[in-house]
C-alpha cells in the first residue's frame, strides 16, 4: 500500500491540465496513468516515419475556441500554426463546402433558383445566421421547406445513419447543430476568433504540460490494476464513470470509429483536410493529414473513418450518446460520484459529455479553481 498526494486517471486534455495546474500551481506530486501506450488520449498525434506526416491518430482535431483565457493557457506549451479548417462534403457527384453556406446553394442549384432561396433566408433569418437543420425544416414556406429537405436528405441523413445508426430527429438535436447551415459566404468549420494546431503537434504540446519534475506518468497502467494498491489523497478521474462503478448500473453506450490509414502515392488526395461523404460508402469522411500543418512529402497519408458501436476492450469511447436514457444512467453514477470523499470525474467520459476541446480544457481549469479553494 501506497499513500500519495494526488493520483489523476487519464492522460486525455482533462487529465492533462490538472496534473500541470496541480504541479505548478499547488507545488503538489502528481501521478498521472493511463492504461493506452501513449499520452494525450483521443488527441494524440504521431509522425508517420515514411513520410514525416503528422497523423491524427483519432481523427481530424483542430483547436477552436472563444475563450481567450483557454487560448492563452495552451499557449504556454505549444506555438500555433494558424488553420481555420474548411470542409467539403459530396452532395450528388459535386464537392462543395460544408457547413452548408451561401456558397453551397450556388454549387448545387442552378442560378435562378439558388437566388431565389438566398434571398428567402437571408430575408427569414438574416445575414450571417446559423440555423440548425431540425430548425429549418420547421419553417412552412414551400421554398425553404424544399431547402430544408434537401439539405436534411444529402448532408445529414446518410451521415448520421452512418455516424449514429440512427435519424437525425433521433439523437440530441446539439449534435446536428453542431454543423448548422450557414447564412454566410465564410466556407469555414468554425468561426471562433481562436483557430489552430499546435506546431509541434497535440503530442509535442501536452509532452510540455507533463514537463515538471512533480509529475510522473506511468503508461499502459490500468487503474483497476493499482487501485488495491495506491492511495491518493485526491482521486481524480478522467476514464469512463460506469467503469469506474463497475457497471453497476449497466454501460453507458458510446459511439466508436475505426480508422483505415492508408499512403497514397500522390502529392495531395483532397482539397481539405476534411470531405464527408454522407451519401456514399460506408465511411462518414476522409481526412487528408499533410493539410493540418501544411506538411510537404511527395505521398500523403489519408484516414477513411468508420462509424461502429463501441464494444469494452475492442476499441475506444469516442462519442457519448446523450438521450433521456443515457442521462438517467448518467445521474445514477452521478449520484453514487457524489457519495465519494476526493474523487472526482471529469473529461468526457468522466462527464459523459460531447465535449469540444476548448470545453475539456475550460472545465478543468474551472475544477483546479475548487480544488485551489479547498486548499486555502
Ligand atoms: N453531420 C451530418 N453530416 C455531415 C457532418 C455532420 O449529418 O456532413 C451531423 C452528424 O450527426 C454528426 C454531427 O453533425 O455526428 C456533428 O458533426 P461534427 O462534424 O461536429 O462531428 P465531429 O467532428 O465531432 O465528429
Amino acid at each position: 500500500m501506497k499513500k500519495i498526494k494526488n493520483l489523476i486517471v487519464g492522460c486525455g486534455l482533462s487529465g492533462l491540465v490538472l496534473a500541470e495546474r496541480i504541479a505548478s500551481q499547488l507545488k503538489e506530486n502528481v501521478l498521472i496513468i493511463d492504461r493506452r501506450s501513449h499520452i494525450g488520449g483521443n488527441v494524440f498525434d504521431y509522425k508517420d516515419i515514411k513520410t514525416g506526416i503528422t497523423i491524427h491518430k483519432y481523427g481530424p482535431h483542430v483547436f477552436h475556441t472563444d475563450m481567450k483565457h483557454v487560448w492563452d493557457y495552451l499557449s504556454n506549451f505549444t506555438q500555433w500554426h494558424f488553420f481555420h479548417l474548411e470542409t467539403q462534403v459530396v452532395i450528388e457527384g459535386i464537392k462543395t463546402a460544408l457547413p452548408f453556406n451561401l456558397n453551397t446553394l450556388r454549387d448545387v442549384f442552378c442560378p435562378s433558383l439558388a437566388e431565389r432561396l438566398e434571398q428567402k433566408l437571408i430575408e427569414t433569418y438574416g445575414f450571417g445566421t446559423k440555423i440548425p437543420i431540425l430548425k429549418l425544416k420547421e419553417n412552412g414556406d414551400n421554398d425553404l421547406r424544399f431547402l430544408a429537405e434537401y439539405i436534411y436528405n444529402n448532408v445529414f441523413a446518410g451521415y448520421t445513419g452512418k455516424q449514429w445508426g440512427l435519424r437525425p430527429e433521433e439523437i440530441d438535436p446539439e449534435v446536428t447543430a453542431r454543423v448548422p447551415v450557414y447564412i454566410s459566404r465564410d466556407n469555414g468549420y468554425f468561426q471562433d476568433k481562436y483557430q489552430g494546431i499546435p506546431l509541434k503537434g497535440y503530442t509535442g504540446m501536452c509532452k510540455k504540460m507533463l514537463d515538471n519534475p512533480l509529475i510522473e506518468l506511468k503508461l499502459n497502467t490500468d487503474f483497476a490494476d493499482i487501485k488495491n494498491e495506491i492511495f491518493p489523497e485526491r482521486l481524480i478521474f478522467s476514464g469512463a464513470i460506469d467503469e469506474f462503478f463497475e457497471y453497476k448500473y449497466g454501460e453507458l453506450p458510446y459511439r466508436s470509429l475505426r480508422f483505415d490509414i492508408r499512403t497514397e502515392n500522390i502529392e495531395y488526395y483532397q482539397k481539405t483536410a476534411v470531405t464527408n461523404y454522407p451519401n456514399n460508402y460506408d465511411f462518414t469522411r476522409i481526412c487528408e493529414h499533410k493539410h493540418f500543418l501544411n506538411e510537404k512529402s511527395n505521398k500523403t497519408v489519408i484516414s477513411v473513418e468508420y462509424p461502429q458501436p463501441f464494444e469494452i476492450g475492442k476499441n475506444e469511447r469516442c462519442y457519448p450518446i446523450n438521450n433521456p436514457q443515457t442521462q438517467k444512467l448518467y445521474q445514477q453514477y452521478q449520484k453514487e460520484a457524489r457519495k465519494l470523499k476526493n474523487v472526482y470525474f471529469i473529461g468526457r467520459l468522466g462527464d459523459y459529455k460531447y465535449y469540444n476541446m476548448d470545453i475539456c480544457i475550460n472545465r478543468a481549469l474551472e475544477f483546479f479553481k475548487t480544488i485551489k479553494g479547498e486548499n486555502k
